[in-house]
């Protein structure tokens, strides 16, 4: 009877989350937003891939903009730990603004498609990169403060969105009465918005010193956990919110339950680590120090995430955990 009762706990547990147990799954390192010279990149399409391929990432979206980038011929290795998944980057303009998104693992070139509001223009690319097979990611919402939360609320079948682009020129924290990316990504979650959040290096700058000021790669970057690595599993994984996304902090494992959301972080030498967990509002839950917190749920949270950060300056979000009623 016990077994019984655990074997069905499992199999709901799977059907509920669709998150499953750490053993039979992988964590793969991968960036989701890169430029080659297709566009304003300064290297190389094949360099670019070599470049992220020898600092130990699993996957690349090349997402040039408005521009296919061809992976046919830049894998050249079917069997090492490493995929290219297609993209691109729309470049659209409204309302005298940039609105910018990635198509990932697209299955053709799409056409920038335009808008009167900025709203209707990310609306309407948002539809066209589904409508093309891929799911798409809202880029740098605060550059040029283009979307406020109010937008960011209303967009329909949007999967992702930039809490952290590594680009100097993003406007990710908050400051001088503006808010930055994490509080605008409560403010979208707490209306019931569920659009899971990304790091990238939106990578431009491969040749020269590396500086704060370029945007140079392997500076941000997400963990897909997933069971193989293929384009088909890594997009799946992201779909459900299956990632984290982070600048430097490592998690070995990740548990949410409709119990408990606890997560286990690698440490590194004598680092610290304190783990927000945050619910609806950004109303801060628990704050929780050590490599092992966790949070007990009690149901009335709306959602719940973690920041992680540490004493090295290094910080990783997970995504949220909606709550029914
Ligand atoms: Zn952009
Ligand atoms: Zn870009």
């Amino acid at each position: 009877m016990i077994k019984k009762i655990i074997v069905y706990t499992v199999v709901s547990f799977f059907l509920l989350y669709g998150l499953t147990f750490a053993q039979e799954y992988k964590w793969y390192k991968g960036n989701t937003h890169t430029h080659t010279t297709n566009s304003d990149g300064d290297e190389l399409p094949r360099r670019v891939v070599r470049w992220y391929l020898d600092h130990n990432y699993n996957f690349l979206v090349i997402s040039d903009h408005d521009y296919l980038t061809d992976t046919k011929y830049l894998d050249t290795d079917e069997n090492d730990d490493f995929i290219l998944i297609l993209g691109e980057e729309i470049t659209d303009r409204a309302e005298g603004k940039p609105v910018h998104l990635n198509g990932i693992g697209i299955n053709r070139f799409v056409e920038k498609q335009g808008g009167k509001t900025i709203l209707e223009t990310l609306q309407n690319n948002i539809y066209a990169i589904n409508k093309a097979g891929g799911i798409a990611q809202i880029n740098h919402p605060n550059w040029k403060y283009s979307f406020n939360h109010e937008i960011l609320s209303s967009v329909k079948d949007c999967h992702l969105m930039e809490i952290y682009n590594i680009s100097k020129d993003c406007n990710n924290f908050t400051a001088g009465g503006f808010p930055g990316m994490e509080e605008i990504w409560d403010k979208v979650l707490s209306k019931g918005n569920l659009i899971y959040g990304v790091i990238s290096d939106d990578t431009h700058n491969y040749i020269g010193e590396f500086s704060s000021e370029k945007a140079n790669p392997g500076r941000g970057w997400i963990m897909v956990r997933a069971k193989t690595l293929t384009q088909e599993e890594i997009i799946s994984s992201m779909k459900k919110g299956d990632f984290y996304a982070t600048i430097g902090i490592i998690l070995k494992d990740l548990k949410i339950s409709e119990k408990e959301y606890s997560l286990e972080i690698v440490p590194y030498l004598d680092a610290k680590y304190t783990t927000l967990f945050i619910g609806k509002n950004g109303k801060i839950l628990s704050e929780e120090y050590g490599t092992t917190p966790k949070y007990l749920i009690k149901g009335n949270e709306g959602y719940i995430r973690a920041r992680v950060f540490s004493s090295t300056g290094d910080f990783a979000i997970t995504q949220p955990l909606f709550l029914s009623k």
